[in-house]
């Protein structure tokens, strides 16, 4: 059976980090986040090529991504794990040269006896992770051995126009920075690059855009998917399509069917709402998504025939355009991306 083809644009996420960088100014070092497998994208082909590019700092989620992107990338990017770090963990942080984000105190006292070097988190209103106000000045003496490299915080509502809460975790990022002074500080994702020099600092640590997803409106695309056409089949008026009969036929139709499903990260909530194309023609899904299958109404696309490849992302559909359709935003879509397609990447 024929599979669904993925395709990673490497080109275009170059190209999408020259241009994230370009919007600060020299002064400002831009990162990379590669968590979650690079949204989706590869992170053992997406790390070299933005490696080569000129990034010479990664962030990702977990110990183990840390792990595999330093073989990916080689001895010389840093490369921060924001998860933090429990006690014994020190092994394989040291083994492959990882920093931990320390976003509380009980990080920085487990850090502080293995002389790594790491970054320290400060909550500025998220209330997701990161140290409050009064918790600093302990931890800086409770750092022991521990060099930190970097000091950070997180924006919430970066990518809302018009946000006033920025600029409130702008200053109270400001003031608490201060506890440690002339260590490079870090406060914008994709959103705050957008917010302007007022929100770059030190170091800017773009994930989203660099992979064609918002609020980055000028990335190029990165993700393709094109899946074939498995079979069609004519449904007559008052025949039903799917699991729970949730669409039915109002004129004689056809119903293409194609190899993916929510398991691949076709997100289930756009059954009935969805949309692929061929030759730039929409087909709208009929019916609910299932596991491994969707179904579309080709009825007015002759060219819709076992064997033709229909696209899901491409130059019809971006990533946030499928989300908008699921209910969804496009970081959803980027990750859940399955592992059964053949994935190509390019560039
Ligand atoms: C995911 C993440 C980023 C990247 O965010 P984008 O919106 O994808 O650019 C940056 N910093 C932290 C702490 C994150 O969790």
């Amino acid at each position: 059976m024929p599979s669904a083809v993925i395709a990673i644009d490497l080109a275009a996420i170059r190209a999408n980090w020259r241009a994230l960088d370009a919007l600060s100014g020299p002064g400002t070092e831009t990162a990379a986040v590669v968590k979650a497998d690079a949204y989706g994208c590869g992170a053992a082909e997406v790390g070299p090529a933005l490696a080569a590019e000129g990034v010479r700092s990664f962030f990702v989620a977990h110990l183990a991504e840390g792990t595999a992107l330093r073989i990916a990338v080689g001895p010389d990017p840093a490369i921060y794990v924001l998860n933090g770090f429990s006690a014994g963990e020190e092994g394989a942080f040291g083994a492959a040269d990882l920093r931990p984000v320390l976003s509380a105190p009980e990080q920085v006292a487990a850090a502080a006896p293995h002389g790594l070097r790491a970054a320290i988190q400060f909550d500025t209103g998220m209330n997701r992770l990161g140290l409050e106000a009064g918790e600093i000045a302990p931890a800086r003496e409770a750092l022991g051995t521990t060099e930190v490299t970097l000091v950070m915080s997180h924006l919430h509502s970066s990518d809302v126009p018009g946000d006033v809460s920025p600029e409130a975790q702008r200053r109270t990022f400001e003031e608490m920075r201060a506890a440690f002074p002339g260590i490079p500080a870090s406060l914008a994702a994709t959103g705050g690059v957008l917010l302007g020099d007022a929100f770059h600092f030190d170091l800017a640590r773009p994930g989203v855009g660099l992979f064609g997803g918002l609020p980055f409106a000028e990335a190029r695309p990165v993700v393709s998917l094109h899946a074939p056409i498995l079979q069609v089949r004519e449904v007559a008026p008052g025949e039903a399509v799917g699991y729970g009969a949730t669409w039915r036929a109002e004129r004689p139709s056809r119903i293409a069917t194609i190899p993916v499903g929510y398991a691949d990260g076709l997100i289930r909530a756009a059954g009935n709402r969805g949309t692929a194309f061929l030759d730039g023609q929409p087909l709208p899904f009929a019916g609910r998504v299932s596991m491994d299958l969707t179904t579309l109404d080709v009825t007015d696309c002759p060219a819709a025939v076992p064997g033709a490849m229909v696209e899901l992302l491409g130059p019809n559909q971006t990533v946030d355009q499928l989300a908008e359709a699921a209910g969804t935003i496009g970081y959803e879509i980027l990750t859940s991306l399955g592992h059964r397609y053949a994935r190509t990447h390019t560039g």
